[in-house]
């Protein structure tokens, strides 16, 4: 974990309990108390009404692969010794898509619509980045 030298988020103001929330192997989602639209990723106003009234809500972390790619190359330099790896677009049983990395499976064995479920790998003292992988 001490030798973690890839690119690390900037924290936002409306992003810390997001991050706080991973630390904790816990996937928070924002919600907008105005319209009820649950909101992927954290945002200072809703996308759909503009409501600056967010919450969050902790998702149980289990959804369907949406699609996916396995990326073999063109990648930034500190990420090449991870090639090859899976993106995945993951539906949420919460209404939302996420983009993320499916892990811990052989990637002949994936297909669109597979349930998976949140991981957690922790980056630094301060981030936790989550993934997925099959349920
Ligand atoms: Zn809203």
């Amino acid at each position: 974990m001490n030798d973690y030298n890839k690119p690390l988020p900037v924290k936002q103001p409306w992003s810390e309990e997001f991050w706080k929330g991973t630390k904790r192997r816990k996937l928070l989602i924002q919600h907008c108390n105005d319209c009820g639209k649950n909101i992927f990723y954290p945002r200072k106003y809703c996308p759909e009404c503009w409501s600056s009234n967010l919450g969050w809500i902790e998702s149980k972390g289990t959804g369907t692969l949406f699609s996916y790619t396995v990326t073999m190359y063109g990648v930034e330099e500190k990420f090449m010794a991870d090639l090859p790896y899976v993106i995945a677009l993951v539906d949420l049983g919460e209404g939302i898509r996420v983009m993320s990395r499916l892990v811990n499976c052989r990637h002949e064995d994936i297909k669109c619509d597979i349930p998976v479920k949140v991981v957690f790998e922790d980056m630094t003292d301060e981030f936790t980045i989550f993934y997925f992988e099959p349920a």
